[in-house]
């Protein structure tokens, strides 16, 4: 039995790791009046890419709804026709972008925190990861991945065990579940908690302006045709706007939905996950196409099309397919697709027993040994 007691490690070999308690956090820094404005400068600077797409929005709403729909059209009923589709798009564009940008990304919980006692400063690489390794059995963490050297991942800044799939931020200044990388146009890292938004604010947005584009091409073309029209030149601008926007995102857009079904991350896709044992597994959270793209968008067919929460679990755990085989050339499930998601409730909460049956084997495995 391996117990944390009083500031030591009691391990069931008889052999007792001493740690002498030291506290290497280091104090909270009163903010000076130079540190406040400076942070008062970062965020506003962090800001700055959102309020300018918020106001190129404004300005495409409104040139597109008073010179294109209001004076470019004359029947009322392709007026009614034109908003009936418009409008939705917009809203949803904007609700998913302000949800991408506004979201917070959840903390490390505290289960995962490093123990005070084990000081990170004072012992080797070896004797943190073997400290790590009681702490992961004791407290039954979810733990699978490890770093380069097959140590177990921990944070200094933040002072955390890493859950899979957990990156530090250096810009967040915090370790970020699931994190897929750090965008500065949503002035947010994209990761777990906000990634089914970010998606749908790719696909929103490329319909818009595919959309916004389309219907404005009657005007467009009478630009060049040098007729004198009320706001040639902003309905000009805004359709090569959007079909330079459309374009650029739909590259976008189209790696993410492949990274969507290969369940990879950005920062995955460049470096695969290392497993315990196990070389780099680019693909060992696969679980087929249709039950990662659940694991995102979760069981309600409503909540896929508009962004509130729906995503399976908490980010700290996920599941693992069980071996290569499994899988079809067409990246289809071969065995029972019923034993995925079972441990969702009918809420898409996760009850927290997402780790399959296999990977617990493996895990209490490589804890005996
Ligand atoms: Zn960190
Ligand atoms: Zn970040």
């Amino acid at each position: 039995m391996d117990v944390e007691q009083n500031g030591m490690h009691v391990h069931n070999g008889g052999h007792v790791h001493e740690v002498i308690y030291h506290d290497h956090r280091l104090p909270q820094r009163r903010r000076t009046g130079i540190t406040k404005c400076f942070c008062q400068t970062l965020y506003l600077v962090r800001y700055f890419p959102f309020v300018m797409i918020s106001l190129l929005f404004l300005w495409g709403v409104y040139v597109y709804l008073f010179y294109i729909i209001y004076q470019g059209y004359q029947s009322v009923l392709l007026k009614i026709i034109l908003m009936l589709f418009f409008v939705p798009l917009y809203t949803l564009s904007g609700w998913s972008y302000i949800q991408t940008v506004f979201t917070t990304n959840r903390s490390i919980p505290d289960e995962f925190s490093i123990p005070e006692s084990i000081n990170l400063n004072l012992i080797t690489e070896d004797e943190i990861n073997h400290s790590l390794e009681y702490v992961v059995m004791n407290r039954n963490l979810p733990i699978y991945t490890r770093n380069f050297n097959g140590h177990i991942r921990y944070c200094r800044k933040c002072l955390v065990i890493k859950p899979d799939r957990c990156h530090h931020c250096s810009t967040c200044g915090k370790c970020i579940r699931k994190m897929d990388h750090h965008c500065h146009w949503v002035s947010n890292c994209v990761a777990f908690d906000n990634y089914k938004y970010f998606l749908q604010f790719l696909t929103y947005t490329v319909l818009l302006a595919v959309y916004t584009s389309a219907t404005s091409l009657k005007l467009f073309i009478k630009f060049w045709k040098e007729e004198e029209y009320p706001g040639r030149f902003q309905i000009f601008f805004l359709v090569v706007f959007c079909s330079v926007f459309s374009v650029s995102i739909l590259f976008l857009l189209s790696y993410h939905i492949y990274l969507v079904l290969k369940n990879m991350s950005t920062l995955e896709a460049y470096q695969p996950p290392r497993f315990k044992n196990v070389e780099q597994d680019q693909y060992r959270f696969n679980l087929g196409a249709y039950h990662n793209f659940r694991a995102i968008f979760g069981d309600n067919k409503w909540l896929w099309f508009v962004p509130i929460s729906s995503s399976f679990g908490d980010g700290l755990q996920f599941d693992l397919r069980l071996n290569t085989s499994q899988f079809d050339k067409g990246n289809n499930l071969i065995h029972d697709a019923n034993n995925y998601g079972h441990n969702h409730n009918s809420n898409g909460v996760n009850d927290g027993s997402s780790i399959m049956t296999d990977s617990n084997a493996q895990y209490y495995n490589q804890q005996d040994v």
